[in-house]
């Protein structure tokens, strides 16, 4: 009988022992660093690290974590005929990769009939798009499918560029980077087909659409579209072949970028949406709000005769009133007033030159934002599990969740953008210490067997920190968001200190004694987040929470013809006197949903890191990845698995798998279980520093003596 991993896993899982040979292993280091002899030693992990990635060998595990680094180039290793070597064997059989984690995972949901997830971390740059699309493929390709479920695979697959074409940009460290948060489920039958799909999409980087820095870009669509698009379609959007003429565009003087060719990527966008099914108005609708974001950016401001902020762009305000489908003269007014409520009666008042260039700037982002969550829903439409199609029960299907992730982010200058990352970080490694250390050492004490503590930093103190209702950092900032008077990100960073002052995890420039702390600037707040120490700037902090657009550019767009902006902005936003969520509060419940949805599941870990910042193949920076490795908390990972046993298992489960190795046993045990499983590990010579018994379960420590074992099955 052929051992095939997760069946026999169970609740555990086995590595393989190594690659090829032991004399291969100098060279290629180990492929579990479970295996590695100065297991708490950085250095040498990192080593092993580097060692394998000089060999192209990219994949290795901490048990069932797998670590990846980016090689940036085609390895060639994920064709169909790697995909078959991956099916149906088992971790230890084979080399590490991101299709044994894949292939693992379903099995796991298939025969333990438990939903899955698989929890993509890594910075950017480090590969988690890339890995979340290899998963997918591997399921695309090597799952059963009938005629009416490729229909669902085809637009699975689709839905990855469209959502890139609009949520992923150039940045600096990434030419595709996903400015977005990403959980898709995949949801499958009793047969293991693919029958629907589902997207959670998280805080998109709306402030990309009308600012990029040096060397960025904003979303590719808008550069898709004017280097793509058909002459015919650019003149009725008003717009010029030329990336340069938009000022949207230009902000970060790098319109073209060389790994990437945004004409033919226009083409795949566009029979994307079809595969999805996007009718030709919805297309249109679409274009049309692309192309009056560009117009947006072009509109200017002037002052007119009596000193009043006016438009100095006419054909721009004709081609927004048209693509928007709104009036044009209420959207002049709207553009350059505000309505403003005294003693009960509403006012219109005029904007300054500042307040118009905002206005139009939050117009431009609301409208991008709102269309993006839109594409969402619509792609969800379509991948949504329809049970008269495909005849079968919905009862009995299963999900695998796949999580894309922004990682940890420290820049020179950190501000709201990478608050909510990071405390989306801190919020997954809250889960990954729930789900993976606490229920270890929980398992072991239920079980009655001795565990020595391993010490591990439990960062809910700064979850609370940021959450925590009245007290916590986002109710202090939504506080101050709606707080009458003139409140600022100053008098916010003050009420932080009022309330915060003293907790272990934030500082101030003020020190206790009266004193300044040279390392946190005045108008800087210092979270000591799990992963190190970011100091964050307070300034905008207000203003991206409250993410205002005012409310008579609302009733405009409110009455718009375009089918998706009047979905979009309904009108009950400008009735109801109720304000909206701030987007703190907004990340924050949302956040709480997915941490739900991936607690209720069975999650694997895959970890990517980047070995340079040039993006270059084949060079390893060890300085660089050493930091990954600690704010991935890899060792800590490391020093828990080897802590505890590699493999635990059910008496019965163990007895029914092994019986027949041993006379005693076979062919049924008699008496107690525990006894049974005793007399079988005696006559195969388990040292007793190899495995512990428990109250239900057999515990092993090294994988290598199970492996033994099943060798001997298959003799
Ligand atoms: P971000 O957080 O910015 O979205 P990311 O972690 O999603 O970053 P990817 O976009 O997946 O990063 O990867 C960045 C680039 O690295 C890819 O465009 C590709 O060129 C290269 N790359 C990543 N993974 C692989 C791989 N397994 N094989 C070859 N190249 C890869
Ligand atoms: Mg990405």
């Amino acid at each position: 009988m052929r051992y095939r991993g997760r069946e026999v896993g169970g609740e555990g899982r086995v590595h393989r022992v190594m690659e090829s040979t032991l004399t291969a292993r100098d060279r290629v280091g180990v492929q579990d660093f479970v295996l590695l002899e100065n297991y708490t030693s950085e250095a040498a992990f990192i080593e092993n690290l580097r060692r394998r990635f000089g060999e192209k060998l990219i994949y290795t595990y901490i048990g069932s974590v797998l670590v990846s680094v980016n090689p940036y180039k085609d390895l060639e290793i994920y064709s169909k005929a790697h995909m078959e070597r991956y099916r149906g064997v088992s971790f230890y059989e084979i080399s590490p990769h991101i299709y044994a984690v894949s292939d693992n995972t379903y099995r796991a949901m298939r025969t333990e009939r438990r939903d899955q997830c698989i929890l993509i971390s890594g910075e950017s740059g480090a590969g988690k798009t890339e890995a979340s699309k290899k998963i997918l493929q591997y399921y695309a390709t090597t799952c059963p499918v009938t005629d009416h479920m490729s229909t669902i695979r085809d637009r699975l697959l689709q839905s990855n560029p469209v959502l890139e074409a609009f949520g992923n940009a150039k940045t600096l460290r990434n030419d595709n980077s996903s400015r977005f948060g990403k959980y898709m489920d995949v949801q499958f039958d009793f047969r293991g087909a693919p029958i629907g799909g589902h997207i959670l999409n998280y805080l998109l980087e709306k402030s990309r659409v009308v600012h990029q820095n040096h060397g960025e870009r904003n979303f590719h669509i808008f550069y898709q579209l004017l280097e793509g698009g058909e002459q015919d379609q650019l003149s009725k959007l008003g717009l010029e072949r030329n990336a340069q003429k938009y000022h949207y565009l230009v902000k970060g003087c790098c319109p073209r970028v060389s790994s990437i060719n945004d004409k033919s990527d226009w083409k795949t966008v566009r029979k994307a949406l079809t595969v999805i099914g996007f009718h030709e108005e919805e297309v249109e609708d679409l274009l049309n709000i692309i192309a009056s974001v560009l117009h947006l950016g072009n509109t200017q401001f002037g002052e007119g005769e009596d000193g009043e902020t006016q438009i100095t762009t006419e054909p721009q305000l004709t081609y927004l009133s048209k693509l928007l489908g709104v009036d044009g003269p209420a959207l002049r007014e709207a553009l350059t007033h505000k309505k403003l409520t005294a003693k009960g009666e509403e006012m219109i008042g005029p904007l300054s030159f500042e307040q118009a260039v905002a206005a139009r700037d939050a117009l431009a982002k609301a409208v991008y934002g709102r269309a993006f969550t839109w594409l969402v829903a619509k792609i969800n439409q379509s991948l949504a599990f329809k049970d008269e199609v495909y005849n079968s029960s919905k009862g009995s299907s299963s999900v695998i969740g796949l999580l894309d992730i922004y990682g940890f982010e420290v820049f020179q200058h950190n501000s709201f953008e990478q608050f909510c990352i990071n405390y989306c970080n801190e919020k997954l490694q809250q889960l990954f210490i729930k789900l993976t250390l606490k229920s270890e050492q929980e398992e072991y004490e239920a079980e009655g067997i001795t565990w020595e503590p391993v010490k591990y930093f439990d960062n809910k103190i700064i979850c609370d920190l940021v959450e925590e209702k009245h007290k916590g950092f986002i109710s202090i900032l939504d506080e101050e968001c709606l707080r009458p008077g003139e409140p600022s990100d100053i008098s916010f960073l003050e009420k932080l200190e009022d309330t915060l002052g003293g907790h272990a995890h934030f500082v101030t420039h003020k020190l206790a004694n009266g004193k300044t702390r040279k390392a946190v600037g005045r108008e800087e707040f210092r979270l000591i987040h799990y992963a190190g120490e970011v100091n964050y700037t307070v300034n905008g902090f207000l203003d991206k929470n409250t993410d205002l657009l005012y409310r008579n550019l609302k009733e405009v767009i409110c009455q718009s013809d375009n089918q998706i902006l009047s979905q979009c902005f309904n009108r009950e936003e400008v009735t109801t006197q109720k304000r909206p969520e701030t987007a703190a509060t907004q990340f924050k419940n949302s956040l709480a949903k997915l941490i739900e949805i991936l607690m209720s599941k069975e999650p694997s870990y895959v970890r990517c890191i980047k070995p340079n910042d040039a993006k270059q193949s084949g060079r390893f920076d060890e300085a660089l990845v050493r930091h990954q490795v600690k704010y991935l908390g890899l060792m800590e990972n490391l020093r828990v698995r080897r802590a505890g046993f590699a493999y635990r298992r059910r008496y019965e489960a163990f007895l029914q798998r092994y019986k027949s190795l041993c006379p005693g046993t076979w062919p049924n045990w008699q008496g107690r279980l525990a006894d049974g499983v005793a007399t079988l590990v005696q006559h195969l010579g388990y040292k007793p520093e190899e495995y512990k018994l428990g109250k239900t379960k057999i515990f092993i420590r090294f994988p290598k003596t199970l492996f033994t074992t099943e060798d001997a099955l298959e003799a």
